[in-house]
C-alpha cells in the first residue's frame, strides 16, 4: 500500500483517482482549492480514514507531513471556459504550481505524475496525433494560456528528471468524461447532455465537422495508475481512439437521452482544434496492452444518469 497525493483531488479526474485509490488500499491525501473542483466530489470519502483533505492553492508552497510515495498532479481549470475565465490562474498553476509539486517529490524521493494534456498538440497538423510531434500551438491565442502552461509544465517536469533524478510520468489526456463534470463547465459532454435532458437546443459550435475522440473515465484511470507504476520516463498519450465529429456526437446525445432537442449552430471558438485523435500505440506498448474497454455508448448511458439525477435534485 502506498501514501499519495492527489493534487485537484476534488475535480472531476483527480475524484475519480482517489476513489480507486481508496478502493485499492492506498493512503490519499488529496489537495484542492476549490477553484474549479468542487467538495461534493469528494465528501463520500472523508469517513475513509485512509483520506486526508488539505485545502490549498498548490501555486504556494506546499507542505504535506510525513513521507509520500507518489504524487499525481491534477491540479488545473481544464475546460476552454474555465481557462478563458480563469486565465492567469492557470499558467500560474500549470507553471508555479507545477515547479511547486516537483519540489515536494524530490524532497519526499515520490515518484511524480503530470497530468498534461492533448492541448500540447494545439490545432495539430498531424493526424492521429502521435507522442513525438511537437504541436501547433498559438501562444497568445485565447487557449495559450491552458497549452502553454501545460507545455512549460512537461518541460519542467522532464527537467526534475534529467537535472534532479526525480522519477517523472507524463500523461497527455485526450478529452475524457463521466459523472462528476460539472454540469455547467461549458465542456461538450455537458454542455449536450444537460440540453438534451431539458429539451432545450443543442448547441453544436462552427459546422460540427471538427472531430474529438471521447474517452470514459475509468479507462483513463486504468492508463493513468499503470503509467504512474510504468518505468516509461517521457509523455504517453492516453485516450480514446475511436473519433467522431461533434456533430455527430450531438445526435448520439440526443438520441441516447431520447430528447426531442434541435440542434442549433454557435459560432466556432479561437483557435478550436479541428482534429484530434490520440494514437495509443505507445500506451499500449509500455502499459501492458492498455486501451479503452468501455464503449461510449456505454460510458455515455452512465453519465447521463448521473446528470439525470443532479437536474432532478436541482429541481
Ligand atoms: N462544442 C460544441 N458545443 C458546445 C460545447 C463544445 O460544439 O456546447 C465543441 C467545441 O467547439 C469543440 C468540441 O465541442 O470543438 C469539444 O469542446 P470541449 O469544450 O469539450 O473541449 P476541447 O476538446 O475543445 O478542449
Amino acid at each position: 500500500m502506498a501514501r499519495i497525493l492527489v493534487t485537484g483531488g476534488a475535480g472531476f479526474i483527480g475524484s475519480h483517482l482517489c476513489e480507486r485509490l481508496l478502493a485499492e488500499g492506498n493512503e490519499v491525501i488529496c489537495i484542492d482549492n476549490f477553484l474549479t473542483g468542487s467538495p461534493d466530489n469528494i465528501a463520500p470519502f472523508f469517513g475513509n480514514q485512509r483520506f486526508q483533505f488539505i485545502q490549498q492553492d498548490v501555486t504556494n508552497f506546499v507542505y504535506v507531513p510525513g513521507k509520500l510515495d507518489a504524487i499525481l498532479h491534477f491540479a488545473s481549470p481544464a475546460s476552454p471556459i474555465d481557462y478563458l475565465e480563469l486565465p492567469i490562474q492557470t499558467l500560474k498553476v500549470g507553471s508555479l504550481g507545477t515547479h511547486k509539486v516537483l519540489g515536494l517529490a524530490k524532497e519526499k524521493r515520490a515518484r511524480i505524475l503530470l497530468a498534461s494534456t492533448s492541448e500540447v498538440y494545439g490545432d495539430p497538423l498531424v493526424h492521429p496525433q502521435k507522442e513525438d510531434y511537437w504541436g501547433n500551438v498559438n501562444p497568445i491565442g485565447p487557449r495559450g494560456v491552458y497549452d502553454e502552461a501545460k507545455r512549460f509544465a512537461e518541460a519542467i517536469t522532464m527537467a526534475y528528471q534529467r537535472a534532479h533524478g526525480v522519477v517523472t510520468r507524463i500523461v497527455r489526456i485526450f478529452n475524457t468524461f463521466g459523472p462528476r463534470m460539472r454540469m455547467r463547465d461549458g465542456r461538450v459532454v455537458p454542455n449536450f447532455i444537460a440540453q438534451a435532458l431539458r429539451g432545450e437546443d443543442v448547441t453544436v459550435y462552427g459546422d460540427g465537422g471538427q472531430t474529438r475522440s471521447f474517452c470514459y473515465v475509468s479507462d483513463l484511470v486504468e492508463g493513468i495508475l499503470r503509467l504512474l507504476w510504468s518505468d516509461h520516463p517521457t509523455p504517453v498519450n492516453v485516450g480514446n481512439p475511436r473519433e467522431m465529429t461533434v456533430l455527430e456526437f450531438a445526435k448520439m446525445i440526443i438520441e441516447l437521452t431520447g430528447s426531442k432537442s434541435a440542434i442549433v449552430h454557435k459560432p466556432l471558438p479561437v483557435d478550436d482544434p479541428k482534429v484530434r485523435q490520440p494514437d495509443i500505440a505507445l500506451a499500449r506498448r509500455v502499459l501492458n496492452d492498455w486501451h479503452p474497454v468501455v464503449p461510449v455508448e456505454e460510458g455515455l448511458a452512465r453519465t447521463i444518469e448521473h446528470f439525470r439525477a443532479k437536474i432532478q435534485e436541482s429541481a
